[in-house]
């Protein structure tokens, strides 16, 4: 006679997945319960170092972490994507990296699909603005970015010139403000290797719709950054957002037209489209879910990440939700994978609560500001914090060698600029990145899973 264990199915592999398979793993034995987890990509993404990758001073392998290595991992790897979820019927359909639809059945669901850049109805936007959300967006970036020191210093044309050599970055929150600063030391550490260029022409923009760029620093910090940020030649615009771009300019709200070949959006996340397929109530997009992580009314429904509303028990706001950062996806994996467990054992479950750290921002060379527990830093003492927060929440200890070991070779011997053509002749703006019109209707969903039985195929 076979015993079927339930079946605990995890969709995405970041903070909030990995976080929750690892403690699964090292809590339940091998026969209370079979663990599946479907990702796009075999690694975990450490996010909030991608602009330095973007810049160069760590390679992109540093910090793409891989879900192979860990003493305890037994998990199934699904590679491919969630496309619909059936909660009625208990059914995960998933598109595999070979384009193949495939039913999978479950008895508990954890999802953390995480988030995709929110984009607004601006004109060209979608086909002309690169996100800063993925691995291959930022190696792309900055294959890019030195694409155009290379054109510019072929050009005698001074109007291609010109247009090559400005950049604009909407977005003024941290994934933005340190995308433009590490995008900026890039090319401003590569001009010496371009005597033909002016290096006066290498003009960075940085605007926001809020009148404050990183709200969350508070008063002061925050117009240190700014201050650190202009002194360093970046350009900041308050109150201003996109009204077009076009392949070779971008026009401001406040009528400024920038000529320019790079424009990078970072302007906020919205939950994953994965979300929208399950018909269930949302916050802001955000898949709307108890204290524990679960779908009221719905049973063995879990979800967290930037893909959930988590209410903020830490917050005395009335509906607060936990703002989406990996400080919070990572601590609620290990609630969820606790109450999961519980749930499994008919034990009760436990509602999450964590007090924010604060924040950290690494701004390029020896800039930085950070305010962890509420203590206002810059410079040098800024940075050490950043990167030594940064360096201890590397899951792996080879990801920590690994990332040690780029910022020391960085500091020694600085960057290459060498641009290495990947993609180079591929479509690759924000909308091919993110894949985020792959998803299912409800009807096609509801078809898909009805037409199969709801069986694994
Ligand atoms: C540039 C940048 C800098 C940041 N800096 C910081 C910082 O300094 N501090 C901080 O706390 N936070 C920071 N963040 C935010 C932080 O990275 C996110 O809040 C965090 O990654 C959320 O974790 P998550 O697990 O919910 O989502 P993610 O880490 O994004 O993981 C989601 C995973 O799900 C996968 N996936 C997506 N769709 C599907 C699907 N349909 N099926 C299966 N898998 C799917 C994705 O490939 C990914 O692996 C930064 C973000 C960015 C972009």
């Amino acid at each position: 006679m076979t015993v079927t264990r339930p079946r605990i199915l995890v969709v995405g592999a970041g903070f909030a997945g990995v976080g929750c398979v690892r403690r699964l793993e090292r809590k339940l034995s091998t026969d209370e319960a079979e663990i599946t987890l479907v990702t796009p990509s075999s690694y975990q993404l450490y996010l909030p170092l991608l602009p330095q990758v973007a810049s160069g001073v760590l390679t992109p392998q540093s910090i793409a972490l891989s879900l192979r290595r860990s003493r305890k991992y037994r998990t199934r790897i699904i590679p491919g994507g969630a496309i619909g979820v059936d909660l009625a019927a208990k059914v995960c359909v998933i598109r595999t990296i070979t384009d193949e639809i495939v039913n999978e059945p479950y008895d508990y669901i954890v999802l953390a699909p995480g988030s995709i850049t929110r984009t607004f109805d601006i004109p060209g936007l979608t086909d002309h603005a690169y996100g800063m959300k993925t691995l291959a967006e930022a190696a792309y970036i900055r294959d890019h970015v030195i694409s155009q020191l290379d054109l510019a210093d072929a050009s005698d044309d001074p109007d291609e010139r010109a247009a090559r050599l400005q950049f604009v970055v909407v977005g003024g929150g941290y994934a933005g403000t340190e995308t433009a600063a590490c995008l900026q030391q890039l090319t401003h550490n590569a001009a010496k290797r371009y005597p033909r260029l002016d290096p006066r022409l290498i003009r960075w923009h940085l605007i926001d719709i809020a009148p404050k760029l990183m709200p969350e620093l508070g008063d002061k910090l925050g117009r240190d950054a700014q201050e650190i940020l202009r002194r360093r030649g970046i350009d900041i615009s308050l109150g201003v957002s996109i009204a077009k771009a076009g392949p070779d300019e971008v026009t401001f709200t406040d009528g400024r037209v920038i000529p320019t070949h790079t424009l990078i959006w970072t302007a906020g996340v919205v939950a994953s489209p994965l979300i929208g397929t399950l018909g269930a109530e949302t916050v802001r997009g955000r898949l709307a879910v108890t204290a524990e992580m679960c779908l009221p009314r719905r049973d063995g429904v879990f979800a967290l990440g930037d893909a959930a509303a988590v209410p903020d028990r830490a917050k005395d706001e009335e509906g607060a939700i936990c703002p989406p950062t990996a400080q919070h996806a990572m601590r609620q994996a290990k609630r969820v994978a606790d109450n999961v467990i519980a749930n499994l054992r008919g034990q009760s479950m436990r509602p999450y609560e964590h007090k924010d750290l604060g924040l950290v921002v690494d701004l390029g060379g020896r800039d930085a500001v950070s305010k962890p527990l509420g203590v206002e830093l810059k410079g040098l003492p800024a940075l050490v914090v950043a990167r030594g927060y940064h360096w201890s929440a590397l899951r792996t200890n080879v990801a920590k060698t690994r990332v040690f070991t780029n910022w020391m070779l960085n500091a020694v011997a600085g960057d290459d600029f060498v641009r290495t053509g990947f993609q180079a002749r591929r479509p690759t703006k924000l909308k091919d990145f993110e894949f985020s019109d792959a998803y299912l209707t409800p009807e096609q969903l509801r078809e898909r899973v009805e037409g199969t039985g709801g069986k694994a195929q």
